[in-house]
């Protein structure tokens, strides 16, 4: 490293941080208006705005990145509910049931200057029977007079309250401070748990498509094996379920059996349930009505599933009612709305029928080893050169710039640091992106690529 002009320890570091893996996840939880939105752009520093809501207009984005003392994490914000049908108790209950789910400790905001409610009491039952770690925010305390209502709330027995003002920003840096003390540095409950059990599915897609058919069809009662919250009056949230010999774990699936059918909001709530499906999980198993146009909501789904970082397998259902004329559109519309997971292995089932149901376990294995495989130094870096010797970076302002070296920093996806002379454009990064998968195939899996510059 040190002969092409970088300092080793920028490497390393370059390396480390790249190879991040999976981040925890932290979420925001509470009634409506205690702060919950505030709070959440304070910490992410209002790099990607929270969207203010409108009635009849959900927030699709649920969850964002964000850094606190150079740790980084995730961050599930469920400010975007609205009250509905099942009246405010539910509603908060159900919100903050999916966000506890996925999380790996858990901000719980209360209004100091309104006290703990009867609502407020019902989500600290739902965060005990979690047992995870639990950081309690009384906020709106704006000033000094304001602390008396945050000691008051030490009742809600769930240790100190930590007074802030999430609007002015008084006391967050404390808070966070804590919430890092209480965070797990990877998430605990996807991967740290997985080693060796069974590997966590998520079957994802919006509405209507075939979730719970397609479950119902993979899951003949025999062969579900054990409900993963025995004992609870619960619906199971995990399923083991064994398909092709062997046994895998379906997440969330009460979410996808249980209606619940909400006049407002549905859409809110079918974000955040696919959300904290897809931080549970390490493959996604996206769902596509076949028989439908492709939208934006199913490319909503696809957007997350990426961005997460899961292995993915797309199934086209109700390939049952595929006339020819169907088929063709759907491959065009393939092409041109779904060119984000080109890379994914793609099966056409019928949920209806059973149709290609033995496709899907070989699929979601390629996934996941595309998702886990890792490319020695070596190799890549013989390969680097190579790509740089037969296709070189465009001249620029006289200069060309050049990919130097280059190494795999993680997997999980695969996520690699190349460094460089110069400034590499985006394409030729999508050209690199393109030639890294045909050389080591990473099929089912998104990559990450950064790009060190020399100084
Ligand atoms: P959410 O529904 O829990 O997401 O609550 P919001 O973040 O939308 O905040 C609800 C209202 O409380 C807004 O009018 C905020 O400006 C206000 N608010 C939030 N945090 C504070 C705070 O620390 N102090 C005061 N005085 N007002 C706040
Ligand atoms: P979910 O909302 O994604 O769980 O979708 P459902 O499983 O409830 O299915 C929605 C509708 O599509 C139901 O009427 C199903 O019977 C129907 N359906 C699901 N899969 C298929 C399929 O493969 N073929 C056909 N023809 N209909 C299906």
């Amino acid at each position: 490293a040190a002969e092409e002009g970088f300092d080793i320890e920028d490497v390393e570091g370059a390396i480390e941080e790249a190879g991040h893996g999976p981040l925890p996840v932290l979420a925001v939880i509470g009634r409506p208006n205690v702060g919950k939105s505030t709070l959440v752009n304070r910490i992410i520093g209002r790099r990607e705005a929270v969207v203010e809501d409108r009635p009849g207009v959900t927030r699709d984005r649920v969850t964002y990145e964000a850094e606190w003392s150079g740790r980084r994490f995730k961050l599930v914000d469920t400010g975007g509910w609205e009250q509905d049908v099942l009246g405010i108790d539910a509603s908060v209950a159900a919100q903050a049931e999916y966000a506890i789910e996925a999380a790996d400790a858990v901000v719980f905001v209360v209004d100091a200057t309104v006290g703990a409610t009867d609502t407020d009491e019902a989500v600290v039952r739902l965060l005990r029977k979690s047992g995870k770690p639990v950081v309690l925010c009384a906020n709106k305390v704006d000033g000094p007079s304001g602390e008396a209502d945050a000691t008051a709330l030490w009742s809600l027995g769930l240790g100190e309250p930590h007074p802030i003002s999430a609007l002015h920003g008084r006391g967050t840096g404390d808070m966070l401070d804590a919430v890092l003390e209480a965070l797990p540095e990877a998430p605990a409950q996807t991967f740290g748990t997985a080693i060796g059990g069974p590997r966590r599915i998520a079957l994802i897609g919006r509405p209507n498509v075939g979730k719970s058919s397609l479950l119902n069809k993979v899951a003949n009662e025999d062969r579900v094996v054990v409900n993963e919250l025995a004992g609870t009056t619960r619906d199971p949230v995990d399923e083991l379920i064994e398909l092709g010999g062997v046994t895998w774990k379906f997440v969330d699936t009460a979410g996808i059996r249980k209606r619940v059918h909400l006049q407002q909001g549905a859409d809110y709530y079918a974000s955040l349930r696919t959300a904290a499906a897809v931080e549970k999980a390490e493959v996604a198993v996206i769902l596509i009505d076949a028989s439908e146009t492709i939208s934006v909501q199913d490319q909503r789904i696809v957007t997350m599933a990426v961005e997460a970082g899961r292995a993915i397998v797309v199934a086209y259902n109700k390939w049952d009612t595929l006339d020819e004329e169907r088929r063709y559109y759907l491959e065009r519309e393939i092409e041109t709305e779904l060119g984000q997971v080109a890379w994914a292995p793609r099966v056409n089932v019928s949920a209806a029928t059973g149709r290609h149901m033995e496709k899907l376990v070989p699929a979601i294995e390629t996934a996941l080893e595309g998702w886990e495989t890792r490319v020695p130094t070596g190799r890549l870096n013989a390969f680097l050169g190579e790509i740089v010797a037969s296709h070189p970076h465009p001249v620029r302002g006289g200069k060309q710039p050049r990919i130097l070296f280059g190494t795999q920093a993680g997997t999980k996806p695969p996520r690699f640091v190349f460094f460089a002379s110069g400034f590499i454009e985006a394409g030729y990064r999508r050209f690199l992106e393109r030639r890294l998968r045909e050389e080591f195939g990473f099929e089912g899996t998104p990559i990450h690529i950064s790009v060190r510059v020399r100084e």
